[in-house]
């Protein structure tokens, strides 16, 4: 019974291809930052509405939720996706090719979104086969701090929700792949922005001077010590500096440097470890020479842990519904997710599908300007969430 009827919502998802395909071109034409996703929001209200759900916006900025109150009692279990996209400029030649210029669904949250419809509209009005509820959270801002997530949370998104489920579209996994990983599996992500202040001059007469770029450089280098020698070598941990200004002239003393980076770690006492060092570093080495400082630490996401159970769970699911080569073993990633914080919140999976094929095309990098998927991945993210609608809410008959 239960099978035959995932069976019959599998059927229906695969007819609704080409108008998931859609939803999803629609939405790369139109991308939206971070925190102005209005008119998507609008656009996935709308949606919902026309398949008969009762939808709440504004949840926590532009997020959206709708639920699915089946008839039998049973867990409450919810589906999330995002819909944000980044300040790239596309660089894709395709028809559905973005048209607002600097903005790009450069990470695959078009693709997402346009699934979690799909499924939205597989079970719009089947409440009676199921027991127990389904919400589907639609969440803006995945992409810049401090993220959609813990405000949708902080407004009610996880009230009355026993388990959360996500997925990500991966270019860097082949189509027809899906990875379900166990534990910690994506790093906490902070950020420091450091301005060293010291004193410019006559490039020929350093004495006189502080030199900014001399500082900086300083500690650039001394920001690596903290991987290579203070830290645990059996924790993971990062600091990168990716940004560096300094200098206007060859023959001028620098007055001021600009030094930007990204930290991320798994293991909470690492990451207080972390910014205490990276604090010190800059405290000390400015002090040292005669430098001042300005320091903007910010804490990003926690790392996303994967609890073991769940993990279990879907990969049955997925091993049932896909069968067992489906399965594609994935490293913990230091890149960073705000799913992250229902996982603080419910016990639930965010689980990965590939979406690259034997083209180039669909095998850049996420965040890159050429990035695409193949839109058959989107069918395949779609079968997994009413595989595992169909385990938790379908009961055992
Ligand atoms: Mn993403």
């Amino acid at each position: 019974m239960t099978l035959q009827t995932q069976e019959t919502w599998i059927r229906q998802l695969e007819s609704e291809y080409e108008q998931i395909v859609q939803w999803r071109r629609h939405m790369h034409a139109h991308p939206e930052l971070s925190f102005q996703e209005t008119q998507t929001a609008e656009f996935i209200a709308d949606t919902l509405e026309s398949f008969g759900y009762r939808v709440r916006t504004g949840v926590g900025g532009n997020g959206i939720l709708a639920d699915l109150a089946g008839a039998n009692p049973g867990p409450a279990i919810a589906f999330r996706a995002d819909f944000d996209a980044l300040p790239i400029e596309e660089e894709n030649d395709v028809p559905y090719k973005s048209n607002n210029p600097g903005v790009m669904h450069a990470c695959g949250h078009d693709g997402h979104t346009s699934t979690l419809l799909g499924v939205a509209k597989v079970l719009a009005g089947r409440q009676q086969e199921l027991r127990g509820s389904l919400r589907f959270i639609f969440q803006h801002a995945e992409e810049k701090l401090p993220g959609g997530a813990i405000a949708m949370i902080e407004d009610g998104a996880l009230e009355g929700i026993d388990e959360v489920y996500g997925a990500h579209l991966a270019s860097y996994m082949p189509l027809g792949k899906l990875s379900v990983s166990s534990g910690p599996s994506m790093a906490a992500v902070d950020s420091f922005d450091i301005t060293v202040q010291g004193k410019g001059g006559h490039g020929a007469k350093p004495h006189q001077t502080v030199d900014a770029i001399v500082v900086g450089s300083q500690l650039v280098a001394s920001l690596q010590h903290i991987v290579a020698r203070h830290i645990n070598p059996l924790h993971p941990a990062v600091v990168t500096v990716g940004v560096f200004r300094a200098g206007s002239a060859f023959n001028v003393i620098a007055d001021k440097a600009k030094i930007e980076g990204t930290v991320r770690s798994f293991d909470p006492e690492v990451r207080r470890q972390l910014e205490r060092d990276i604090r010190d570093m800059v405290h000390g080495i400015t002090l040292a020479e005669h430098a001042t400082y300005e320091l903007d630490y910010v804490n990003g996401y926690p790392a996303l842990v994967n609890p073991p159970e769940q993990a279990e769970q879907v990969r049955d699911i997925f091993v049932r519904t896909f069968g067992e080569e489906a399965l594609y073993g994935l490293d913990a990633s230091m890149g960073a997710e705000d799913f992250a914080y229902y996982l603080q919140h419910r016990p639930g999976h965010f689980f990965n599908v590939g979406s690259q094929n034997d083209s180039e095309d669909t095998a850049f990098p996420h965040h890159h300007p050429r990035f695409d998927i193949d839109e058959r991945a989107l069918l395949i993210a779609g079968q997994a969430f009413l595989a595992i609608a169909a385990d938790k809410l379908l009961g055992r008959a």
